[in-house]
């Protein structure tokens, strides 16, 4: 007999599972709108121009090798990355007191801090809070590396928009020093943020409390097209300043999920701190990945730091924002048009990737056996499945779910 006799099967990714469904199924008109990676008005995954355009260089660059990475990264990388996300004049940069590790893709970044916090967070037995709802992998990786996994309000179903009164609540009779996981822009899988003044409440509370941060950024410049925009609560947290962890994803705003090229941004108190919580995650990094992939982090500081690349990046980046932020007028219109029972305003309300639609899981389930049309059951769609071909299409189907 097996060892392994007694292995439970584990139930499948819901999403890459969605994945597989839609690509098996024969249906003509068929609709993913369950993962969330960018396509384009034809329906395609999208090669950035001036991603092909950095790769073009690199294979031209004869000083480039294959050798190993040092265990946190690539320097010019976690540079960048860090100065992308606090601004390039952040004081706490200049300071000296910002660390950085290059990580598997946001994935990783979150798992890296996650693991150090379990490991080194002096408060015993802390609680981390994770949005109602959140990215599912959330309570996944935190759970993973011992952590006790509670919820704070976040959607309100009745709004269909935040339920700050809720969440500020929560954070008040959080014992004092739990960790919050907060999504700097474009929830996943809400597509509602705090407004500035909402963020200000949050930092009020979590200051007041002294509350950890650990933002988790898959996409800035994808929310609204602008960079500085999207890093305004982060910036704002670091100017109020907190001691906080930044995830960092390349996957969405490059367009490079496969190349898993993601940072942990860490913004500590002092210099030495800072030295201090590095130096304990290049250690634990060695043992887990001993070091990360160069491909994707190459690629990224290579446009990161260079003018004209940079600008051809931004016009990537606002060219995809705009086309989701597109796809969510039109979807709103044709809704309007088809009088759809109900209010549709959050469709347009909402920013990034996805929309929280309040479709219930069993008109999701319509949708998918009748119309071949493939959601989460939680009535998330991913904007960037729709396009002018099909957004007639879908929200037809839609009208005939919820009536
Ligand atoms: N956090 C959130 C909220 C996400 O939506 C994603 C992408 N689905 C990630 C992190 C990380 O993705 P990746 O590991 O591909 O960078």
């Amino acid at each position: 007999p097996s060892v392994f006799e007694k292995v439970p099967g584990a139930p499948e990714d819901v999403i890459f599972a969605l994945t597989s469904a839609h690509k098996a199924d024969p249906f003509p008109n068929k609709v993913n709108l369950g993962v969330g990676a960018y396509r384009t008005e034809e329906g395609k995954p999208w090669v950035l121009p001036v991603v092909k355009k950095a790769a073009r260089i690199m294979v031209n660059d004869d000083s480039l090798d294959h050798e190993y990475l040092p265990i946190l990264g690539q320097d010019a990388f976690r540079k960048a990355a860090t100065q992308l996300i606090l601004g390039a004049d952040s004081k706490a940069l200049k300071e000296g007191r910002v660390g950085s590790a290059q990580c598997i893709s946001g994935t990783g970044a979150v798992f890296t801090g996650a693991q150090f916090l379990a490991r080194h967070y002096p408060i015993k037995g802390a609680t981390c809070y994770i949005s109602k709802p959140t990215w599912a992998n959330h309570r996944a990786i935190f759970e993973g590396v011992g952590f006790t996994v509670f919820e704070y309000p976040y959607w309100d179903a009745k709004t269909k928009g935040l339920d700050l009164k809720g969440m500020l609540i929560i954070m008040e009779m959080a014992p004092a020093g739990s960790i919050f996981l907060l999504h700097p822009c474009a929830h996943n899988p809400t597509g509602v943020d705090p407004t500035p003044d909402q963020w200000r409440q949050i930092a009020d509370v979590m200051a007041a409390k002294n509350h950890f941060a650990f933002f988790d950024c898959a996409y800035q410049g994808f929310a609204s097209g602008d960079l500085d925009k999207d890093a305004f609560s982060v910036r704002y947290f670091v100017e109020r300043g907190f001691e906080l962890f930044v995830a960092q994803s390349f996957s969405k705003n490059f367009g490079l999920y496969s190349e898993r090229a993601g940072n942990l941004t860490i913004v500590a108190k002092t210099p030495k701190i800072k030295d201090q919580i590095e130096s304990q995650i290049a250690k634990a990094q060695r043992a887990v990945i001993s070091n990360p992939p160069a491909y994707g982090s190459r690629i990224v500081s290579l446009v990161l730091s260079d003018k004209d690349l940079y600008q051809e990046w931004n016009q990537n980046l606002k060219s995809m924002a705009n086309r989701i932020i597109e796809m969510r007028r039109l979807l709103f219109n044709e809704l309007t048009r088809l009088k759809t029972p109900g209010s549709w305003n959050h469709i347009v309300d909402q920013i990034g990737m996805f929309s929280f639609t309040g479709l219930s899981a069993p008109q999701v389930k319509v949708l998918k056996e009748k119309y071949h049309v493939y959601l989460t059951d939680n009535g998330r769609i991913s904007m960037a499945g729709l396009n002018t071909k099909n957004v007639q299409y879908f929200a037809q189907a839609v009208d005939d779910v919820v009536r």
